[in-house]
């Protein structure tokens, strides 16, 4: 058939062998158009920029992928890293009072944001919870994060009667964001207040392209009021919560990073062996003791998932 000129445009969703095109130029910027992909092109993500050519009736072609900035993958069954979105500028870490933050899962997400290049930032919800019993314990854990570089900010989205909260309308602005953490933290709340015409929106979207609604279990991007975008899945909710090699790990800990090398053994493990460095920079207070505990946590865990993973198969 024939095919308009080769243009910019950026993937919103995916269903299977078609892609959601949004144009970024001309008279159809904003349009989405259902495409498929050259042959030669593998492994488009939501968030990916193409160069696209439109066909008849909002379809078309996609004929290249743009670089990309950073990418978030997760493991498919069998533990290959698959890509799953592209171009993000923060993963958004929502944490609350409730379910209790454990320093080894906000670690676990950390390291995997780390590895992936991509910032993350703490965002404190359901502030409403806060009393005195547990505020010392969350005000020392937000402390220990903002001394590492971590930029964390408060919200409580049970507050806001529809509206984004300021705090984290200004977090989003003009950044494309992905949200991540525990079940029950109130991630699913913090994105309804940004998106509250979210079905709305799905629909408009398969309107345009008169193929009727579309469900999909892999990530969309949506647009923000305040401008930005929102990436998000089940899938990408979960990012991090999967196995990590040491050295992943060991990366992973930003003030750690720089301490290896420096252990008395060259093959030490840092699981408090003898003359290790990580335990002299703890004794020291050159690094907390609850990060120390919470990497020896992790290595642990992706030691035994590892030997688990190794019997099964
Ligand atoms: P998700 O699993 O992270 O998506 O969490 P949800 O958004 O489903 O929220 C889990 C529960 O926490 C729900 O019952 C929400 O109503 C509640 N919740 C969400 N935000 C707040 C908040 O700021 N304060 C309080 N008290 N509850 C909240
Ligand atoms: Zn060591």
């Amino acid at each position: 058939g024939e095919l308009g000129p080769e243009q910019e445009g950026l993937i919103i969703a995916h269903y299977g062998q078609q892609l959601d095109v949004e144009a970024l130029q001309g008279d159809d910027a904003g349009q989405v158009f259902r495409c498929f992909v050259r042959a030669n092109i593998s492994s488009l993500v939501t968030g990916d920029k193409v160069v696209w050519r439109p066909g008849k009736s909002e379809t078309g072609v996609i004929v290249a992928r743009c670089d990309r900035e950073n990418l978030l993958q997760r493991p498919d069954n069998f533990g290959a890293l698959k890509p799953v979105a592209a171009n993000i500028d923060h993963i958004i870490l929502v944490i609350a009072p409730e379910p209790e933050p454990h320093d080894s899962l906000i670690d676990r997400y950390l390291v995997a944001s780390e590895s992936s290049d991509i910032p993350a930032v703490l965002l404190l919800n359901k502030t409403d919870l806060i009393n005195d019993q547990n505020r010392p314990q969350i005000e020392a854990l937000l402390a220990r994060y903002e001394a590492l570089g971590y930029q964390v900010e408060q919200t409580s989205a049970a507050a806001c009667e529809g509206a984004p909260a300021p705090e984290v309308e200004a977090l989003v602005r003009n950044q494309t964001s992905v949200f991540v953490g525990q079940s029950g933290v109130g991630k699913s709340s913090i994105i309804q207040t940004l998106l509250p015409d979210e079905q709305l929106r799905v629909g408009a979207v398969s309107e345009s392209t008169g193929k009727g609604v579309h469900t999909t279990t892999t990530a969309k991007l949506f647009h923000l009021a305040s401008g930005g975008d929102l990436i998000d899945s089940p899938g990408i909710r979960e990012f991090g919560l999967w196995h990590m090699t040491p050295q992943e790990v060991e990366y992973g800990f930003r003030e750690i990073r720089p301490l290896m090398g420096l252990c008395k053994f060259r093959n030490c493990r840092h699981m408090g062996d003898p003359g290790c460095a990580l335990d002299a920079a703890a004794e020291s207070g050159e690094i907390s003791r609850e990060r120390l505990k919470s990497f020896h946590r992790i290595l642990q865990d992706m030691a035994e998932q590892q030997a688990r993973g190794l019997k099964l198969t």
